[in-house]
């Protein structure tokens, strides 16, 4: 297995798939106008015929814990038990993981997330973005899994889009059910969805996000957790044999939104994440290198605190293609319906 096969791909149709039985890795190489990507991928063929599953992490490059459940995927999973195809992408973003590099590609300084696949001639992150879907195009299901960056301590939980048939929704709910979350957040709004996950959608791929893990910190529970999930997804659409764990989850719905600062300066936060806020409910304040106050910030509605940044550097005038990720203190959930 430590073997690795060096493969240049255009599109899905170069990929050689490996024989029944086999676990391969690859690094597949696509270069398009002075841009080179590279992406470890894990293939694994099982002995029987079954669904094709995509299992991806590390497209930000500071959210460890997903990478490690990547990886013990790998490595844990015999083509014997196995029955279908995985694809196995324990890093997306291999440039930002090497730099440190947060949330934002250091090449083009694009957040990869909110890319569509369809300009491989584009920018650096629009050339991987694209390679990514044509690695994935023919699966059936697919799980990203994310965490808070270096900079965020969030609250395990699951998005899960609703889009596509009433067939596929079901599905996307299946693969969310097996995770030891509290929250499961069913999201149809489409433009609270990252539009790769609409564009997977959009062939047919059921898909749902993960957030598990924060501060750049795997620990061995959420690497667990991440893992778990996945082995619960897998048994629930019949990739392994087995009973999928069905734990307490709360369904919630809601609007999204970031409470983002008005002023450069040094964030004091006075949350946590997975606190319920009241309206009106004090969330933090940033004051002058001094501690001089320069504003404070309430909470708009009784909210779900997912995550918020734990980094005091907050800059407001570091806007890459107009993206707030440097003025962003917190991110709620409007708590609207909760059952
Ligand atoms: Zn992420």
């Amino acid at each position: 297995m430590k073997n690795v096969i060096e493969a240049n791909i255009n599109s899905y149709e170069d990929i050689n798939w490996p024989n029944k039985n086999t676990k391969q890795n690859y690094s597949f190489i696509r270069s398009k106008n002075n841009n080179t990507v590279k992406i470890p991928v894990t293939i694994i063929n099982g002995h029987l015929d079954g669904p094709t599953f995509s299992i991806m992490s590390g497209m930000h490059a500071g959210e460890y814990s997903g990478m490690i459940a990547a990886q013990k995927i790998i490595s844990n999973i015999s083509p014997s038990n196995l029955h279908g195809k995985l694809i196995i992408i324990p890093v997306i973003s291999v440039e930002a993981f090497y730099q440190r590099s947060m949330q934002i590609s250091p090449i083009d300084q694009k957040e990869v997330h909110f890319i569509q696949p369809g300009n491989p001639l584009g920018t650096y992150s629009e050339l991987l973005i694209d390679t990514i879907f044509q690695i994935v195009k023919k699966s059936d299901y697919l799980i990203d899994m994310h965490s808070g960056e270096l900079v965020q301590s969030l609250h395990p939980w699951v998005p899960v889009p609703l889009l596509g048939s009433n067939d596929m929704k079901d599905k996307a709910k299946l693969l969310a059910r097996g995770y030891r979350v509290d929250f499961v957040e069913y999201r149809e709004d489409l433009a609270s969805i990252p539009p790769l996950c609409i564009s997977l959608a959009d062939e047919g791929i059921v898909n749902i996000w993960v957030e598990i893990g924060k501060n750049g910190i795997p620990t061995s529970s959420d690497v667990s957790r991440h893992y778990d999930g996945i082995i619960s997804a897998l048994k629930s659409v019949g990739c392994l044999a087995g009973k999928a764990e069905k734990p307490k989850q709360k369904i919630i719905k809601g609007r999204r939104y970031q409470i983002n600062a008005k002023h450069s300066g040094f964030w004091h936060p006075d949350i946590r994440e997975g606190q319920i806020v009241e309206k009106g409910q004090i969330l933090g304040k940033i004051t002058d290198f001094f501690g001089n106050l320069i504003e404070e910030y309430k909470a708009p509605e009784k909210s779900l605190v997912l995550y918020y940044w734990t980094s005091p550097a907050i800059d407001i005038e570091r806007k890459p293609h107009g993206y707030d990720w440097h003025s962003g203190l917190i991110s709620l959930l409007e708590l609207n319906e909760i059952k």
